[in-house]
């Protein structure tokens, strides 16, 4: 096989040719956007816009509001359909398949599917699929490069805040040296690592203080302290007057205690839906549990949402976690 005929074929290099031959483009990326979604859409935006493309960004749902103040979030429109008949390519980002988006109508003749998860369905014309990517900013981060346009201070800065918040602040056994030296480039750009923390970080509201009170009150340990359990309702939320919006984060806490190595928390809605988020240290891989229960994520940071009622498979939920904390255990670097 000559040269040519590799690139070709490589998936970055088909998208940045379909990039420069089409002009109208629509971007998209899961339900409840995170750091790392709400980051590689902006990025890829701000790099489309450079090249003189047209850009519209949908997502079903608003992002927290600590991300409002990045530049370009007013881009974004909250939808829960689109109509794709007048655009050259849709770009999702961050999805496994297309429900995942929360947006209805996104099956156009050409999508390219961008993802680090396991699990993708591959839905797109273009699949790049790259797991060892520690966040899909580092794929769209690539892909820029790959279109020659220049790391600006919004697109560094979108790049940084998918790469903070996806590795859980620099916590997660995802990271390589190409994650630092991808952010060595944005702090070359202008990013400020210290600030871009503190405004992820450090932005919480006195209710979510109280909030952290509430959970860590209620927090039940298992497994000789090995597991932690978080669990919050409507009420819990109210009553510290907070809204959803102020719950990131809050499933980390208890991984700062040295014992705990793995968190669940259960987040019980009015529709008795119940969120069941996971967190882990090291090798335990939390995403093994959520893939039993439909879910997915990464092997520190997983979830899934239980239907039903939350007492029929808590137990459940629960021993498939210590299995995990059991198997991972064995592989554990030294400290
Ligand atoms: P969170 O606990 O913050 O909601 O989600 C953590 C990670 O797990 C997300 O980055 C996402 O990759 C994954 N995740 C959460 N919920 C689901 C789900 O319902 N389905 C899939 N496929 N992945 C999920
Ligand atoms: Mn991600």
């Amino acid at each position: 096989m000559n040269q040519t005929t590799v690139a070709t074929e490589s998936p970055l290099l088909r998208i940045r040719d379909e990039i420069r031959r089409r002009q109208r483009f629509l971007l998209t990326s899961h339900a409840r956007p995170d750091g790392d979604s709400i980051g590689s859409q902006l990025a890829m935006a701000y790099a489309l816009d450079a090249l003189g493309k047209d850009v519209h960004i949908v997502n079903a749902d608003a992002a927290p509001d600590h991300y409002q103040e990045f530049p370009g979030l007013d881009r974004i429109e909250i939808v829960d359909r689109v109509d794709t008949s007048n655009v050259d390519a849709v770009i999702v980002m961050e999805c496994g398949d297309l429900a995942r988006t929360g947006v209805a109508g996104l099956e156009h003749p050409f999508v390219i599917n961008i993802d680090h998860h396991a699990g993708n369905s591959m839905y797109g014309q273009i699949n790049w699929h790259d797991e060892t990517a520690a966040a899909c900013g580092e794929m769209v981060f690539d892909a820029i490069r790959a279109l020659g346009v220049p790391l600006s201070f919004e697109i560094a800065t979108h790049i940084y805040l998918a790469i903070l918040t996806d590795t859980g602040s620099f916590h997660h056994s995802n990271i390589t040296p190409r994650t630092f030296d991808i952010c060595r480039q944005t702090v070359e750009a202008g990013v400020n690592p210290a600030a871009m923390a503190r405004r992820v970080f450090d932005s919480n509201s006195f209710g979510k203080l109280k909030l952290i009170g509430a959970l860590l009150d209620s927090m039940e340990l298992v497994d000789e302290g090995r597991l932690a359990v978080l669990f919050m309702d409507d009420g819990m939320l109210e009553g510290c007057g907070c809204t959803h919006n102020d719950t990131e984060g809050l499933i980390n806490l208890p991984l700062t205690a040295r014992e705990i190595q793995a968190v669940v928390f259960f987040k019980v809605s009015a529709d008795n839906a119940v969120r069941v988020s996971m967190r882990s240290k090291y090798d335990v891989d939390v995403r093994k549990v959520a893939n039993a229960f439909g879910g997915g994520g990464h092997k520190n940071a997983s979830g899934f949402t239980v239907t039903g009622r939350l007492e029929d498979v808590r137990a459940d939920i629960l021993q498939r976690i210590v299995a995990a904390i059991s198997e991972g255990l064995q592989t554990r670097p030294p400290a």
